[in-house]
């Protein structure tokens, strides 16, 4: 998987892609990124990426052509590259979306900065995504929740990659609550079933525990979720003191 990103500050990915997981995942040869200044692409000799907004009012507007030249020139380089704006006025970012960025090959990310883009750059792209209901100073950090979310489900990332698949969302419903040593913290014990070893009573509880958490804090989710019929006769009957 091949991340392109089209910012205005390079650095900005300095740090977040050189340690932990991204680091891992880079060094091993399973994901790869470019980032591109897109001052590169500009032309004339103040570089500069923005102008004024026709009609008048407040704050910069990034221009067309250095995104666009920008643009061609990875789509040239890497052949079909997914083109993403991040945009408050995208689709709102889901796992399920996570999910199906992680089947392409190339992911191309254009970080928008001051007031926005010229509307004309939206011909340009495949996609617009929004990492939720609020504004950010600009697209970079938006375009690192979107990488990051989407290599952890690229094959190689994660450790194991079961570990990826009951993670919260995944299923439709949050994940259950975990423990580890010590067995009592403060007098807090750890639930009994998680240390009797028998498999199917856990895997019985985690389940039951997700169900509950899931109606507790995201009756959204839990609306939409497949439950089989004993499920919902469990839940019925069982009260919210998760
Ligand atoms: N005036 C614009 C917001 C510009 S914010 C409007 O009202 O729609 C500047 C840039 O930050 C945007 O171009 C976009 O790239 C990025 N950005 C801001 N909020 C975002 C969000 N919630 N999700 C994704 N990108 C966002």
């Amino acid at each position: 998987m091949h991340f392109h990103v089209i910012t205005i500050f390079p650095e900005f990915f300095t740090s977040p892609l050189s340690v932990s997981l991204l680091k891992k995942a880079q060094d091993k040869g399973v994901i790869a990124w470019t980032i591109h200044n897109l001052r590169d692409y500009t032309v004339g000799k103040h570089r500069s990426t923005d102008d004024t907004p026709y009609g008048g009012g407040w704050g910069m507007v990034m221009k067309p052509e250095p995104v666009v030249k920008a643009l061609e020139e990875v789509g040239r380089a890497q052949p079909s590259p997914w083109r993403i704006l991040l945009s408050p006025q995208g689709v709102p970012l889901t796992q399920a979306k996570v999910a199906e960025l992680a089947g392409k090959e190339t992911l191309t990310f254009i970080c928008g900065r001051y007031e926005g883009l010229d509307e004309r750059i939206r011909l340009f792209i495949d996609e617009e995504i929004s990492i939720g209901d609020y504004i950010l100073s600009g697209g970079e950090i938006a375009a690192l929740v979107v990488i990051d979310a989407v290599a952890r489900l690229v094959p190689g990332v994660v450790g194991r990659q079961e570990s990826t698949v009951h993670e919260s969302f995944s299923d439709g419903l949050l994940e259950y609550p975990q423990y580890t040593r010590p067995e009592e913290f403060r007098g807090m014990r750890v639930p009994e079933v998680l240390v009797s070893g028998n498999h199917a009573e856990i895997a019985r509880w985690r389940r039951r525990q997700s169900l509950l958490r899931t109606r507790k804090r995201r009756p959204d989710l839990l609306a939409r979720a497949t439950l089989s019929e004993e499920e919902k006769q469990w839940l019925a009957q069982t009260s919210n003191e998760d």
